[in-house]
């Protein structure tokens, strides 16, 4: 089968296409044909390597992944050949404590595809049965795929973390950021009131096309100004933060008192501060999320699924072009998910 793989960590050009043996499942795995698979940043990191994590090489990327199931194993009882499916992102031992009490992506075995295990851009990948989700006849795999890493991350940072409630006003960090942009409709879903960042009028305007009540430019105008400005000295409730230093100090201005700021990402980079004492005066909440549960996968994939949750689509390339959507991804050209088909 042809498979993209990378052999060794650095840019994009370390991106092969290549012919390569298939997938052999276990008895309690499926065969899916990948009709679609979409970037995360993720995807980024692993290439260019995690210092202290070390992935098996040659490794191929890949954690949303959406196709149809070839073959079930012998032990597998639900999921049938001819399904069409969309896999959780996120794979657990499935008996740990923290697995059977439903914080599946709190297990200390949690893997992803495409990071410690063989992701979907390939034209095979071999799952657990219990990762396949099956999707609706009318949804196109390319939707299929665009949706389960950031809606499941942008719900449970909004609902299990952040306890996100009916009309409050959230701030949500890079509108044009798969994650940013669920979490707009996300919130929008609950009547809130969103304020979204972005960079440049077009995406400013795709922004608001999501359903952003005001959006600011956050290359040009003062983000935690702007926010003040917007809700009147007050801030935010809540703060959807992914970016990391860059927007961080501007992002804790713009809380309200006994605001939350969830945060799951630092694409911009970690090593951020805070002054202690806005933090217990003002009674603050600073909370970290990770991924989701498959309960939550479930949930958030029944708005997906009815359409009251759409999934963004910037643009999708051939699995041969994966150097492409690498650079497009790399270089923030694009406006929701990047796609690969093989
Ligand atoms: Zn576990």
């Amino acid at each position: 089968m042809k498979a993209a793989r990378h052999h060794q960590h650095g840019g994009p050009d370390v991106l092969v296409y290549e012919d390569i043996p298939e997938p052999k499942i276990r008895p309690d795995q499926i065969l899916v044909r990948v009709r679609a698979c979409a970037l995360n940043h993720l995807d980024l990191f692993v290439r260019a390597g995690i210092p202290g994590i070390k992935i098996p090489m040659p490794h191929i990327l890949g954690s949303d992944i959406a196709g149809e199931v070839v073959q079930a194993g012998e032990l597998c009882e639900r999921v049938q050949p001819g399904w069409r499916v969309a896999l959780s992102p996120g794979l657990s031992c499935r008996q740990c404590d923290q697995c059977v009490s439903g914080n599946d992506n709190l297990c200390r075995r949690y893997a992803l595809f495409g990071y410690a295990v063989d992701g979907g851009n390939a034209e095979l990948v071999a799952a657990p049965e219990y990762s396949a989700i099956r999707i609706p006849d009318d949804f196109t795999f390319e939707e299929a795929a665009a949706a389960p890493l950031v809606f499941l991350t942008a719900w449970h940072m909004l609902m299990a973390r952040a306890r996100l409630q009916p009309g409050e006003d959230v701030l949500v960090l890079s509108a044009s950021s798969g994650v940013g942009s669920a979490a707009i409709q996300i919130a929008k879903m609950f009547q809130c009131r969103v304020i979204a960042t972005a960079g440049g009028d077009a995406k400013l305007a795709k922004a608001r096309e999501l359903g952003a009540d005001h959006a600011i430019d956050h290359y040009r105008q003062n983000i935690s100004a702007e926010v003040r400005r917007i809700t009147e000295k007050r801030g935010v409730d809540v703060v959807f933060e992914h970016v990391g230093v860059a927007t961080w100090q501007r992002s804790l201005e713009s809380l309200a008192p006994a605001g939350r700021l969830v945060t799951c990402g630092a694409t911009t980079g970690y090593d951020a501060g805070i002054d202690l004492r806005f933090l217990f005066s003002k009674q603050w909440s600073l909370l970290g999320s990770f991924m989701g549960t498959m309960g939550e996968l479930r949930q958030v994939l029944q708005f997906v699924f009815r359409r009251q949750l759409k999934p963004v689509i910037d643009r999708v390339y051939p699995l041969a072009e994966i150097r492409a959507a690498h650079e497009r991804l790399e270089k923030k050209e694009q406006f929701g998910k990047v796609i690969v088909t093989p």
